[in-house]
């Protein structure tokens, strides 16, 4: 594997990538005046027909970096399907989806997405009238391929998206028998945030002499974010949290509980406080989930209460600020989680809650981040003047 020079070169612009008229028209219409680290990196390679794979997280212009590329290579071919995203959960794949359709306008790439939790058949009749890309998560891709709905003999780029998340969602099964269904003379590209053993074994499995492409240390937190620990006594989290929202500052928040249970009961609190509020997770329908998302989108409610399972692929421009309300159980969750603000173009600030039974996990964050987070007492919260009585 080689290293292409570090990320802190000076950036070209779009056109020095070699990205071809139409995909740079959708550039334009996106407002972006730069190619990103990633993009930088990335994009050259993925059109050389390099095998690629990216240490990026959510945040950093990943999308963009695949999602561009895969359309120039797509630009006046035949109508069928020659490329496939496969992603960890439904809402990143909308969201890639979105992507590679904004990116694809002036393109003629069709694009369709595949997920569950919603009826089979509008995915079927997608398929099968043919598509350029599929974005899909594995399980539902996998019936529809069973079903012989789509088929993949003529794919010629593959991308995992968020490799690691797919593979801590117990995927491996799902993605290895999708894969045995796509040609071996093909593209491969692999994006994870992370580089667990697992990962490295996926990648040596599936990519040809990758190219390696890291932007910032790994498991080092988003740069532009400030974040802060608040000590709190557990049953005190929900006032500190009302506290917390009515500050002008705290404009769109995104706040993660534990447990689905918490998302709701956080979300009574906070509407009995008279702050709009929607809970995001696993029990809510797909409708449900759209209508949250479109809801926090627009402005018609501040704060969005999600479960782990929601935290990743939510991209949505303009949080200002990530609470986390528990302090997450793997250091690596929390670099996730706060990747959420921090976006290619805003900065934000991130908090978490620690209850005197959480100091442990926040240490354990501390060492993986390699950085102390510093704490902010508050009078009436700190567990300080709590649990001395
Ligand atoms: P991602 O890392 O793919 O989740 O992208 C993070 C955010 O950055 C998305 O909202 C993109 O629209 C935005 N973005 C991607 N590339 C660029 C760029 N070159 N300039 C400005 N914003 C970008």
């Amino acid at each position: 594997m080689t290293s292409p020079p570090a990320d802190d070169a000076p950036l070209p612009t779009f056109a020095d990538l070699g990205l071809a008229e139409p995909v740079l028209r959708a550039v334009a219409d996106s407002g972006y005046e730069r190619p990103t680290p990633i993009q930088a990196q990335a994009i050259p390679l993925v059109l050389r027909g390099r095998d690629v794979m990216g240490l990026a997280q959510t945040g950093t212009g990943k999308t963009a970096a695949f999602s561009l590329p895969v359309v120039h290579r797509l630009l006046g071919g035949p109508r069928r399907t020659r490329a496939l995203v496969l992603t960890p959960t439904r809402e990143l794949c909308v969201q890639v989806e979105a992507s590679v359709r904004t990116y694809g306008v002036h393109a003629d790439v069709d694009v369709a997405p595949v997920y569950g939790g919603v009826p089979y058949e509008p995915q079927e009749e997608a398929l099968r009238g043919g598509v350029d890309v599929v974005v899909a998560t594995p399980g539902r891709l996998l019936d529809h391929l069973e079903k012989g709905n789509v088929v993949f003999d003529e794919l010629e780029i593959l991308v995992l998206d968020e490799a690691d998340r797919m593979l801590d969602m117990g995927f491996a099964p799902q993605i290895n028998r999708v894969v045995e269904r796509i040609p071996p003379y093909r593209q491969t590209l692999l994006f994870s945030a992370t580089m667990p053993p697992e990962v490295e074994a996926l990648a040596r499995k599936y990519l040809r002499k990758p190219v390696v492409v890291q932007v910032g240390r790994r498991n080092t937190a988003t740069r532009t974010v400030t974040h802060a620990v608040y000590p709190v006594p557990r049953d005190r989290k929900s006032s500190l949290l009302a506290a917390l929202l009515r500050k002008p500052e705290m404009d769109t928040v995104l706040v993660f509980v534990r447990t689905k249970p918490a998302a709701d009961r956080v979300v009574r609190h906070l509407e009995a406080e008279g702050i709009t509020a929607v809970a995001m997770h696993g029990d809510k329908s797909q409708v449900q989930r759209t209508q949250a998302l479109e809801d926090f989108r627009s402005g018609a409610v501040r704060v969005l209460v999600a479960t782990d399972i929601a935290q990743r692929g939510l991209d949505i421009s303009g949080i200002t600020h990530v609470i986390n309300y528990d302090v997450p159980e793997q250091a690596e969750d929390y670099v996730h989680r706060i990747g959420r603000t921090g976006r290619a173009a805003a900065t934000g600030d991130a908090y978490t809650f620690m209850a005197p039974d959480e100091i442990a996990t926040v240490r354990l964050i501390e060492r993986v981040i390699g950085q102390e987070i510093p704490r902010i007492s508050v009078p009436g919260f700190d567990f300080g003047t709590f649990v001395a009585d």
